[in-house]
């Protein structure tokens, strides 16, 4: 197939020689189809050859089969007829959508989504025509390969080593974090089972806690010096309650199971998979945020030790990059520091997973060497250290520009990737290619991968693509704010560090609530309902979760805190041309001029 642009209709003459932008910038623009469908043509002539290859091929296989549907079925009234009812049902249903989300529009800076790139739709249209199911190779021959070959895009990305980096894709962030933490606990309980075969020898004394962190290099020197055969180690008892009771009596205390350490602003992903995974509510301990509004390292030592003393292993300690609230990034370097300290001096070995759904793709724009980076130096110093930790999440459908579903979950070290199974009789899976017996979810559909994988071949995941997209939407996020601090209405923006930025109106001694009013009618303000000029979404933070941040935050203004949480307009700023200096609309401009119109 080839597909070679045409040449753009002609433009008027100025206009091909007055560009506002910088060349870089001008090249990105092929990429996406446009708030006003610009690319229209482009799209149109890469989707027609697409169809037309996709026919070739089908008319290539087997051409000598002969053909099922002649002409005369064609004309057939009875063909005919309802042709015309499925175009008139077509009709009706691109109506209805008229009624949709425009998430393309510089306009909608409300949630983790914006537009689409034209790479991800081609690659996702491409994978829709051949439909291959990634469970595994007998049912995808190509798209397990694309897809293990779009996991090493992304695991570069992040600076992971591709050897020894495995992963999959997943609909979405939310089953990426449950692959983590069946990941995660599988390892804890292999180690345990170890360790309590050990110390039923009587040689080793190690408490259920020391053997639940043993490490691999400890686990494999005790199999061989024990001499167990690693397939009779698959559990102590099916049973999870006997298992319980056999680690009490073997360790000598009672076992209460896991314990899972999760910061304060957790997105509610990880509730729901403690949920599944019936760690009880109670296995749940949260880490303190500090007054930016991140994972308190501090605290996360003092869980670790309250963990120990109480001797509950730690299944995972999860950090996040980019947070679905604020879009801020915990320290995973100083987690990862503290964690490898614990490993060095005290031989613990504690599992930690990055939940960066949101903030991974900021490491394609984040500074190795170069000057231009709009990330604080914090920020690229946790998105640096994803390398060192075990697993991570991805979501190429917030940042990476893709369509639902694709998520991506990447272990950094095959052995832990690999360390869940399960068989099904009646499909051939190739244990290094196929992926099925490892997923969570059974049938996969290719696309996330394939949409990923051409975004990554053409865009690029590195800071002459997506790097320069997304470091665009920090300066715009930048320009935003400064803009919205001009307005004349009392602005108070909370601490940010990527392009996600949250602001409450608050006049000086004001109560909360009264506050928090002015927020929801703001939002009302900008609901789809009212047909706003502007699409925004709303969180609330509470202080159980955020007091240290809140604190100052609200007492800058002399906040009088008669309620338990605040109340804030959230944007996510992802949309590429949200600052075009070509469009008629100065969007910023105008949206704050909105704000400032709806507190007047
Ligand atoms: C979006 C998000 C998730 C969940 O991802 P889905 O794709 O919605 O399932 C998990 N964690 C964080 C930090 C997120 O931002």
């Amino acid at each position: 197939m080839s597909i070679e642009p045409t040449p753009m209709k002609q433009p008027p003459r100025q206009l091909l020689t007055k560009s506002h932008c910088d060349p870089d910038d001008v090249a990105l623009k092929s990429f996406f189809l446009g708030p006003q469908s610009e690319n229209a043509d482009w799209l149109e002539e890469i989707l027609r050859s697409v169809l037309t290859a996709y026919f070739s091929w089908r008319r290539r296989t087997h051409a000598g089969d002969g053909q099922a549907i002649s002409r005369a079925d064609q004309n057939h009234p009875a063909f005919r007829r309802r042709r015309r009812e499925f175009i008139a049902a077509t009709q009706r249903l691109l109506s209805r959508f008229e009624g949709e989300v425009p998430k393309f529009s510089p306009r909608y800076i409300a949630h983790m989504f914006s537009e689409t790139s034209m790479p991800a739709i081609v690659g996702h249209v491409i994978t829709l025509l051949h439909n291959p199911n990634n469970i595994s190779g007998e049912s995808s021959r190509v798209g397990v390969a694309i897809e293990s070959e779009a996991i090493r895009e992304l695991a570069s990305m992040l600076g992971i080593d591709e050897t020894t980096a495995r992963g999959h894709f997943t609909s979405g962030g939310t089953v990426a974090n449950f692959e983590a933490m069946v990941r995660a606990r599988r390892r804890m309980e292999r180690w345990l089972t170890v360790g309590a075969r050990a110390r039923n020898t009587g040689d080793l004394r190690w408490s259920l806690f020391e053997a639940a962190h043993m490490g691999w290099s400890d686990h494999d020197e005790l199999l061989e010096a024990l001499d167990i055969d690693s397939s009779a180690l698959e559990s102590l008892s099916t049973n999870p309650f006997e298992v319980a009771a056999q680690l009490g009596s073997i360790f000598e205390a009672a076992y209460r199971g896991p314990v899972i350490l999760v910061p304060d602003h957790k997105h509610y992903s990880w509730v729901k998979g403690a949920e599944l995974l019936g760690l009880g509510r109670e296995a749940f301990w949260s880490v303190q945020l500090d007054e930016r509004g991140v994972l308190c390292v501090d605290d996360l030592r003092r869980r670790i030790d309250e963990a120990r003393d109480k001797n509950r292993p730690i299944m995972m300690v999860v950090s996040v990059a980019g947070t679905t609230e604020l879009g801020a990034f915990d320290p995973v370097d100083e987690v990862q520091f503290l964690l490898d300290r614990l490993q060095r001096q005290q031989n613990v070995h504690i599992y930690h997973h990055v939940d960066a759904a949101y903030g991974g793709f900021f490491a394609a724009s984040a500074c190795r060497d170069d000057r231009s980076c709009e990330l604080d130096d914090g920020v690229c110093r946790a998105l640096a250290a994803i390398r060192r930790t075990n697993s991570v999440t991805l979501d190429p459908h917030k940042l990476g520009y893709v369509p639902y579903a694709s998520g991506a979950f990447i272990s950094t070290d095959s052995r832990e990737y690999f360390a869940s199974s399960v068989d099904a009789p009646y499909i051939a899976f190739d244990s290094d290619r196929d992926r099925g017996p490892q997923t969570i979810e059974g049938s996969r559909s290719a696309a996330g991968a394939v949409a990923t994988w051409l975004t990554a071949r053409t865009i690029g995941l590195d800071t002459a693509g997506y790097g320069r997209i997304l470091r665009r939407t920090v300066r715009a996020r930048k320009r935003l704010q400064k803009t919205l601090k001009k307005i004349n209405a009392p602005v108070r923006i909370a601490p940010t560090s990527s392009n996600i930025l949250t602001f409450c109106v608050a006049r000086d001694g004001e109560s909360l609530s009264a506050t928090n009013e002015r927020t929801q009618m703001l939002y009302e303000t900008f609901s789809p309902e009212r047909d706003g000029a502007f699409f925004v979404s709303r969180t609330s933070l509470r202080f159980s979760d955020y007091g240290p941040m809140l604190q100052p935050f609200v007492s800058s203004w002399n906040g009088d805190t008669d309620a338990d949480e605040l109340t804030l307009i959230r944007l996510c700023i992802m949309n590429p041309f949200i600052d075009s200096r070509e469009t008629e609309t100065d969007f910023i401009a105008e949206f704050c001029l909105a704000v400032q119109q709806a507190c007047s």
